[in-house]
């Protein structure tokens, strides 16, 4: 039976990141230093103004967004902090989307565990307890700020996959509705889609529990209100897509998503397609598996007046179908937990190579 672990602090609210300074001073440790990852985005912003960054002794780095979170760009985080002897810092701070948050708990990671990222891809491999840190979102929708996981592509085989511990888990994010406001409408709406996607895959699974459903109906019942609403970045709907996130992250926590992940996750291996839009994209072949929640989805999504893209993978060669196959059906926790044991009998390549092509 699962033992499930969960944030052990939080703090939310508009303007919750002016107790950041307040939060480190309480944080008792050898070192005074503190690491940022930051969202590149933020480069030139009045956010880091208003953190409480000490210039001579911290270490200020910003994340790129343009391709999503690989094993070596987590190693050359760490090497950076090596060979500048700040490799035992106070704390790391991640302020950003997904793919910051990721690589914030990713280097904590690395920090007190030997070796490179690849030899943590996977289910409860993190042997030491992380770099305390602070997670503090940008973005709402993966849940990457509660979930025990930090997803990186290996590029050498291709494999996307996290670091699945409880020592990946935040040890404190601060949650504040005000970072979310700059985010272009349809990022906003393609990352908020994540949380629907996950809690519908859950709730759609074989392998269930009442707790992580119950986080999946409430964060479902969240995204509804935004996505149907006339304004889904208004104040009080970006914070409660900001919990619905929350609350997704956590889910997933209790419980594995579906077919949609898999797929996504093959257009992102073999496409470079990023996650979140690589799941709506993902969407427009779905009515067969997910019939009430496709219907619902462009629903939500037209109420917005965001057109989903699509035919991103209709012209393809054999050969890259075939990528597509393998790096599809290699998920076989969440296939199996979508379509049972025998997934691959109706996976088949063929029928996954029809899918790709109705996309
Ligand atoms: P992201 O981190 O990839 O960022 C998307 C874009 O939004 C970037 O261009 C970024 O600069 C921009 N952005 C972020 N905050 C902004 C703001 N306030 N204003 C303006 N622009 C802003 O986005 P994401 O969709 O949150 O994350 C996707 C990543 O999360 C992927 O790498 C995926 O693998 C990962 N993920 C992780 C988990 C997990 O549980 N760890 C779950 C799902 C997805
Ligand atoms: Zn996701």
């Amino acid at each position: 039976m699962n033992n499930s672990k969960n944030i052990l602090n939080y703090m939310f609210g508009k303007g919750a990141i002016s107790n950041l300074s307040s939060i480190l001073d309480k944080k008792v440790s050898d070192n005074s230093y503190v690491i940022y990852y930051i969202d590149e985005f933020f480069k030139n912003s009045d956010l880091l103004n208003e953190l409480p960054i000490n210039e001579k002794e911290d270490e200020l780095l910003f994340v790129q967004t343009k391709v999503e979170p690989k094993t070596e760009f987590i190693d050359n985080f760490r090497n950076i902090l090596v060979e500048k002897k700040k490799n035992m810092p106070k704390a790391i701070v991640a302020i950003g989307g997904g793919a910051t948050l990721d690589t914030g708990k990713a280097v904590a990671n690395l920090l007190t565990n030997e070796g490179n990222a690849e030899d943590y891809q996977g289910w409860d491999l993190v042997k030491n307890p992380a770099i305390y840190k602070i997670g503090i979102p940008t973005v709402s929708g993966t849940g990457a700020e509660a979930s025990r996981t930090c997803v990186m592509t290996n590029s050498k085989s291709g494999l996307k996959l996290g670091m699945n511990s409880d020592f990946t888990i935040y040890d404190q994010l601060i949650l504040d509705p005000n970072l979310t406001k700059t985010v272009p409408k349809e990022q906003y709406l393609h990352t908020g889609m994540d949380t629907y996607i996950h809690c519908i895959e859950s709730l759609n699974g074989e392998y269930r529990n009442a707790i992580g459903d119950a986080f999946s109906h409430q964060a479902i019942a969240l995204c509804r209100e935004v996505f149907l609403s006339d304004d889904m970045m208004s104040d009080e709907n970006r914070e409660k897509l900001m919990v619905a996130s929350y609350l997704g992250g956590c889910a997933i926590a209790n419980s594995f998503v579906g077919i949609i992940h898999p797929f996504s996750a093959g257009l992102s291996v073999v496409l470079e397609t990023h996650h979140c839009i690589g799941n709506c994209i993902t969407m427009n072949a779905m009515e067969e598996f997910y019939p009430k929640e496709y219907q619902e989805f462009f629903e939500m999504a037209e109420k917005q007046g965001i057109k989903i893209p699509k035919g991103i993978a209709s012209n393809l060669d054999d050969e890259t179908y075939l990528k597509l196959y393998n790096s599809t059906v290699i998920h076989e926790k969440p296939l199996i937990n979508a379509l049972g044991d025998n997934f691959k009998e109706i996976l088949t390549l063929e029928k996954v190579t029809e899918i790709f092509k109705r996309m």
